[in-house]
């Protein structure tokens, strides 16, 4: 049999493309007969505008490239045989077809977001049920992929948001004709989901996480203030340090900035804080600094020289190794999903503080369907100018919460956190999935 090609098409943000390039390289230990190709390309989610056409260019043109080689006289090189799109840019799917080959979906969210897309699609559809109108006496939704129906406040912004449903039932309409979908959970995480999905008319759904990209951290941070962070954590005691970081687009307003460094000090907790300036009102949403000098100024005055023992705030922090460190004690998280398996790898529990995209579902999932993580705000939101104010006072009891009760809490997080370790060892049910999935696509 010949070797055969996937075609991966990641979402261009390091949060998707990350997982995905993990993602493929797991598959490519199952079988020395696959072989895969990334193709990378600079693209807006809203298919409707100029740039995706550049897009689909751009795959066809990688694409026609694996074709050429295979058909090169003798060469022996792979037959390019699939594609797998991030869910996000299922647009680009009929480029697949075109090649006459399979297209499968990678989903760097987990299941439960998957399944509870797939739900809200089908109300759309089948019930005329629009998730943007819900009428105020509905305060909740039942979705087959949770123990206990989804509160308002939870909803992801792609199903609550006029502008984000139509392009969300767009993508999950497509995803409905993959050959397959990849996802970054394992199943002793999120069975029910997985479960869940199997009678909704989805495709075969493999779960191939927890992908956990260990090796970036180690080479890409060497710069003196992380350094002096990491030096600074070495002196630390054991489980004593709670870290504060909110994702790479989590930014907050002066005034909620005040009210985290107040909870802090009022804490009494040790802490490494990752902080970034939000984008003014004339610079473009993506302008986030990272630079650890512009951040002086909007902390409250004098609480760098207050804390100087006690704590570091950074612009960016390489987060997996500051969660692989003995000091780090707790996570004040935005649930990202990529987040919430660094810190589930690393036996770290989270506090939760969701801000954005389908955060507070991540949020409720962990906190109230799973009971394993506290919780620091559930509903809170970004939304600019008219943030809600996390109080001081409410800050400095969920770090309490974090760092001092909830054993119960911790026990259960560090078993899960040994299963996410053993579901990739060889008989694990994600590397059995994996090995599952490249036996169906080689066939
Ligand atoms: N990250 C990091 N340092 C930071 C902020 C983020 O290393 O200061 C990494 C984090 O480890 C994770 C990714 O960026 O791998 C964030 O992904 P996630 O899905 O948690 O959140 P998103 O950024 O997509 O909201």
């Amino acid at each position: 049999m010949s070797n055969k090609e996937l075609l991966f098409v990641p979402a261009p943000t390091v949060s998707h493309v990350s997982p995905a390039v993990e993602a493929a390289k797991l598959l490519l230990t199952h079988d020395r007969r696959l072989s895969v190709t990334f193709c990378l390309f600079n693209m807006p989610f809203d298919p409707k505008l100029a740039q995706y056409n550049s897009s689909e260019g751009r795959v066809r043109e990688v694409a026609r490239g694996i074709v050429a080689r295979s058909a090169g006289s003798g060469s022996g090189n792979p037959l390019l045989a699939g594609f797998v799109f991030d869910m996000f840019c299922s647009a680009l799917m009929g480029t697949a077809a075109e090649f006459g080959v399979p297209a499968y979906v990678f989903s760097p969210p987990n299941a439960t977001f998957l399944g509870f897309v797939f739900h809200v699609q089908k109300l759309h559809d089948e019930e005329r049920v629009d998730t943007t109108e819900l009428p105020d006496s509905v305060g909740e939704l039942a979705v087959p992929c949770l123990t206990r129906p989804v509160p308002r406040w939870a909803l992801p912004d792609v199903v609550a948001d006029k502008v984000w449903l139509p392009i969300m039932l767009g993508h999950t309409r497509r995803i409905r004709e993959a050959k397959g979908i990849l996802v970054n959970t394992f199943r002793e995480l999120e069975s029910y989901a997985l479960d869940s999905m199997g009678d909704d008319d989805v495709p075969p759904v493999y779960p191939v996480g927890p992908i956990v990209n260990l090796e970036v951290d180690d080479v890409a941070y060497d710069d003196d203030r992380t350094n002096e962070i990491f030096r600074w954590l070495d002196d630390q005691p054991d489980s004593s340090v709670v870290f504060l970081c909110f994702g790479t687009m989590g930014t907050f307003g002066e005034d909620q900035v005040r009210e985290i460094a107040y909870g802090l000090e009022q804490s009494g907790h040790r802490f490494l804080w990752v902080l970034r300036r939000p984008p003014s009102d004339h610079e473009p949403k993506s302008n986030i600094s990272t630079d650890y000098d512009d951040l002086i100024d909007i902390l409250p005055e004098g609480f760098s020289d207050r804390t100087v023992e006690a704590g570091r705030v950074v612009g960016w922090a390489p987060q997996k190794a500051i969660l692989a460190h003995k000091a780090i004690g707790g996570f004040v998280s935005h649930c990202g999903w990529n987040s919430i398996l660094e810190s589930l790898w690393f036996a770290v529990p989270i506090a939760a503080w969701p801000m954005y995209a389908e955060q507070q579902l991540n949020a409720f999932q962990l906190v109230v369907e799973l009971e394993l993580a506290t919780e620091m705000k559930l509903s809170y939101r970004m939304k600019g100018e008219n943030d809600m104010i996390v109080s001081a006072s409410e800050i400095e009891r969920g770090i309490r919460r974090l760092m001092e009760e909830g054993m119960e809490k911790r026990v259960k997080w560090e078993e899960m956190s040994e299963m996410a370790r053993k579901t990739l060892m060889v008989s694990g049910s994600s590397f059995s999935s994996t090995g599952r999935f490249v036996r169906d696509f080689l066939g």
